[in-house]
């Protein structure tokens, strides 16, 4: 299990805290409290909620998000890397990660990576690459897609403020759902 030091989104409660990583999300203290009771003991929640008159939105027991469990991701995987050239002939590594030759995730890297005005470049192609590996994520392992995990792979592919990654995570931050007050649309 990998701890994550930084304050982020949490995939449970949405909240920007401290997360650690479990099968394949990241959540806070909280959730991973709440997590771990109802790994132990499923049904409790539904008698918790029975007895206090607590009413939880049917969204939380959708059979969409309960009826699979997510594969873990390994701590080691088997990668195979690739080097290519863009059409402006600079040289790029690119690196899939697989589980039993299922690719489950993409880096791309280049040996120019202090050069400044691959910065954009870079943080466009980490864009790409951040966002091609969650859906790989989902396609192979079953992880489940939110808009919080999106945000938050868009935020961590942003390299200078501003850029474009953080443009787009700006504005599809408003649609935050647990956010009291989106920005102006
Ligand atoms: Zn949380």
């Amino acid at each position: 299990m990998k701890k994550v030091h930084d304050t982020e989104i949490c995939d449970g409660c949405g909240e920007n805290k401290i997360l650690e990583e479990r099968d394949t999300n990241e959540f806070c203290e909280d959730c991973l409290l709440v997590v771990d009771i109802l790994k132990k003991n499923p049904h409790l929640l539904q008698r918790l909620c029975k007895l206090t008159k607590i009413k939880i939105p049917s969204a939380a027991t959708d059979n969409d998000v309960s009826a699979k469990s997510p594969r873990d991701l390994p701590d080691v995987l088997d990668a195979v890397r690739y080097r290519t050239r863009d059409r402006e002939q600079n040289t790029w590594y690119v690196s899939i990660s697989e589980i039993e030759g299922d690719p489950v995730e993409i880096f791309a890297s280049t040996a120019f990576d202090r050069d400044h005005h691959l910065q954009s470049r870079i943080s466009n192609l980490t864009t790409i690459t951040r966002l091609i590996s969650l859906i790989l994520r989902h396609v192979y392992l079953d992880e489940v897609l939110t808009l919080d995990k999106t945000l938050k792979q868009l935020m961590r592919s942003s390299r200078q403020k501003n850029d474009l990654p953080e443009m787009l995570s700006n504005v599809l931050g408003n649609y935050r759902k647990n956010q009291d007050k989106g920005v102006e649309k």
